[in-house]
């Protein structure tokens, strides 16, 4: 369950997000579309506590995890986050990437060990457990960075632009695997990307941003009828 109320984060004389609020159920899968600099990132990252908020409040299952002066680090959110360039260690194997988010579960070796493992054949890299990422295509690599994503079994599953780096084919691919994951994992997930018809097949719920603002939430079909201003219609490729 998330819940974010009166964020704002200023940059300079920049504000970056200017007063969101939503919520999202739990397991419910929210998609953020918007304009380049619209605040998406900004805010999907102050989600994951690698930013913090100068005003407002974000709540995690319940936990409040920022507020004024409160901030818990990344680690201690019960999340993880899938980036658009992957972001793999590249000193450690595929094996040592996924294994690399269950350091601070206390599991013994064996088990941590099956738990990646059947990772890994989640995403169909069982054979590749003893590569290094520059021996893996872009595509592969996107796939370790998910079965690390979901091998913790997080509540919070954070998607910045995980396929925007890949072929059209591949995108369509993976994007039904992240749909299955994620899923089976009953994480709640908020996923942005630029694609509309991504969103539109991902999405419980689609936010709108423009400018640090969240114009329009509500789900696909809602998004698709009744967009909230011209700007969601134009931008949403749905009218026009
Ligand atoms: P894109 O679709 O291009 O990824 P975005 O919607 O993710 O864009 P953000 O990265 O959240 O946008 O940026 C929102 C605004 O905040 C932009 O005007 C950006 O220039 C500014 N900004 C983001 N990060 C920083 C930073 N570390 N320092 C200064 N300004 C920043
Ligand atoms: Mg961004």
């Amino acid at each position: 369950h998330v819940q974010v109320s009166g964020a704002v984060k200023r940059y300079g004389d920049c504000a970056a997000l200017d007063g969101v609020d939503f919520e999202v159920e739990p397991g419910q899968f929210l998609v953020l579309l918007g304009p380049s600099g619209s605040g998406k990132s900004t805010l999907v990252r102050s989600l994951a506590g690698i930013e913090r908020l100068d005003e407002g409040q974000v709540r995690l299952s319940g936990q409040l995890a920022s507020a004024g002066s409160r901030h818990l680090p990344p680690e201690r959110r019960n999340l993880a986050m899938v980036f658009q360039d992957y972001a793999l260690w590249p000193h450690l194997t595929v094996l040592g990437n996924v294994g690399y988010a269950l350091r601070r579960r206390r599991l013994d070796k064996s088990s941590a060990r099956e738990r990646v493992h059947a990772a890994l054949e989640r995403v169909g890299l069982g054979r590749h457990a003893e590569r290094y990422p520059h021996e893996l295509s872009g595509g592969e690599q996107q796939r370790v960075a998910l079965a690390r994503a979901v091998v913790a079994q997080p509540q919070l599953l954070l998607f910045d632009e995980p396929l925007s780096n890949l072929d059209a084919d591949l995108r369509e691919r993976l994007r039904v695997e992240i749909a299955t994951l994620t899923r089976e994992s009953a994480a709640t997930a908020v996923y942005i990307t630029h694609d509309q018809s991504e969103a539109f097949a991902l999405a419980d719920t689609i936010g709108v941003l423009d400018k640090g603002k969240l114009i329009q939430l509500a789900g696909p079909e809602e998004v698709y009828r009744r967009p909230a201003t011209p700007f969601v219609a134009r931008f949403t490729g749905v009218a026009g």
